[in-house]
């Protein structure tokens, strides 16, 4: 079919949608390293799991031979008032660009929550539910992942508490509001109410909170209350899986007029949205049948694949979750105040990181200043305001157009548009106001990151 014929939107049908997740572990030649216990340094039983997570997240956590796995109809239920997500042609970039290439992206902004967190926040809070907890904690820092999982936790009745990040609480006061309205409990982090915030607050009276601390609050009080867990928002692969229903809506939608990217793009934070995009693409490409490339984009302010190692690590600054391989920076390596807090990570997801590793995949890391440039060329000429997430990976795919317009080859480029960033103006301001700078971290900034991978036996020969 000519590219004449291809819409500026491509719908699918409620028929159409996913009935199952694809699970990229079924082909992938090297698995991902297990997790690891820290006190033992074996690999973690499913019993250490349990204390934590829910059971069926851990079940697909280990799952790593099941290519398929169901979408539970409960699931799909909800997915149904906020997916499919809209894939698009973008004429008009390509039109501004004057590109050869094709660009198509799939945008997951289209909810309340703002972002593509919804798709993993709805499965997590659905098992939760049937296991028959009544409440699940979870930590948040920018605030997308705490608004998606508070959005779920109403829809299904479940009690959760939210520890976020007191300084994003402060700066976000309307992302707070939200999750209240949705009926979560928001606990600034660090607290009163969990000992690790209370050491924190004795320790460093005032502090704004971080990251680290308000998992560490989060997990003590899921293990401290009767039939509760916590949940995660990225990096695990069982949230990875959640996500592939994005990869999986986007084939089917290309597939209707025999559309095959030649790249695929994803920004990577944990590493969830990028999986979960990539994913059935990147397992027909490691069984063969396709070339695809698949690029990663990252910020330079917190570069953890271009520069980071590959490594055990903690997966948060408190030292406390089971250590994970992964390409780091080391849990404790601090990130400059870069306005894209969800790629603000010291890591990876342990599936991303292996298959980079492996060579299927490239990452970049891109600039802030050049990253809001692309950002509102993009709200120009397509007219959606991206998440400054997301416009990372807006910032490669016009690089990557560019280059075929330099080289006068035609590509045909897919990337995740992840988010909106109505919550981000005061980084838009900074932007408009010329007051925007770029923080990329020095050979010492990173060797200091590094000393904090835990030295053991599982990292012995690594570092
Ligand atoms: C959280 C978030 C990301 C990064 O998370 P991943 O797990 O790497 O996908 C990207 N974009 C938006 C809008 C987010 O909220």
């Amino acid at each position: 079919m000519s590219s004449q014929q291809i819409p500026y939107k491509i719908y699918l049908s409620e028929e159409e949608m996913p009935k199952y997740w694809y699970n990229v572990k079924a082909h992938m030649k090297n698995a991902r390293a297990p997790f690891i216990n820290p006190a033992t340094q074996r690999p973690c039983s499913k019993a250490d799991l349990r204390a934590v997570f829910c059971d069926e997240c851990i079940e697909q956590e280990l799952n790593d031979t099941d290519e398929l796995i169901e979408i539970p109809q409960g699931v799909r239920d909800f997915y149904k008032m906020f997916r499919p997500s809209p894939l698009v042609r973008a004429y008009y970039l390509e039109k501004l660009l004057d590109t050869p290439a094709e660009i198509y992206y799939k945008f997951e902004g289209n909810n309340t929550s703002g972002s593509h967190k919804l798709n993993s926040a709805a499965a997590q809070a659905y098992y939760a539910k049937k296991q028959g907890l009544r409440s699940i904690t979870t930590e948040t820092g920018a605030g997308q992942w705490g608004t998606a999982l508070a959005m779920a936790a109403a829809f299904y009745g479940l009690r959760l508490d939210v520890f976020m990040v007191k300084v994003s609480a402060e700066q976000k006061p309307y992302r707070k509001e939200v999750i209240r309205t949705y009926g979560a409990n928001v606990v600034p982090s660090p607290s009163e109410t969990t000992a690790a915030g209370r050491k924190i607050l004795k320790e460093f009276p005032g502090t704004g909170g971080s990251l680290g601390c308000a998992i560490s609050e989060a997990v003590e009080r899921a293990r401290e209350t009767e039939g509760c867990r916590y949940v995660l928002g990225s990096v695990l692969d069982h949230v990875l899986l959640h996500q592939t229903v994005i990869g999986l809506e986007a084939k089917t939608a290309l597939e209707k007029y025999g559309v095959t990217p030649d790249i695929v793009i994803g920004c990577v934070g944990g590493g969830s949205n990028f999986g979960g995009l990539i994913a059935p693409y990147m397992g027909e490409r490691l069984q063969g049948k396709n070339e695809i490339e698949f690029i990663g984009a990252e910020p330079a302010s917190c570069p953890s694949m271009t520069r980071g190692k590959f490594a055990y690590d903690f997966c948060d600054s408190a030292r406390t979750t089971p250590l994970a391989k992964m390409y780091t920076l080391g849990c404790g390596f601090m990130p400059s105040p870069n306005h894209a807090g969800g790629l603000r990570y010291h890591g990876m997801s342990p599936v991303v990181s292996q298959l980079y590793h492996d060579g299927y995949m490239r990452a970049v890391a891109v600039e802030q200043s050049k990253v809001f440039q692309s950002a509102v060329m993009f709200a120009k000429c397509e007219g959606i305001l991206p998440a400054p997430e997301s416009a990372h990976a807006i910032c490669a795919a016009v690089d990557e157009a560019l280059e075929c317009k330099r080289e006068g080859r035609k590509k045909t480029i897919l990337f995740g548009l992840t988010g909106t960033g109505y919550f981000d103006l005061g980084a838009y301001k900074q932007y408009n106001d010329g007051t925007m700078t770029d923080y990329i971290p020095t050979e010492a900034d990173l060797a200091k990151g590094f000393s904090t991978i835990p030295r053991c036996a599982v990292n012995e020969g690594l570092l």
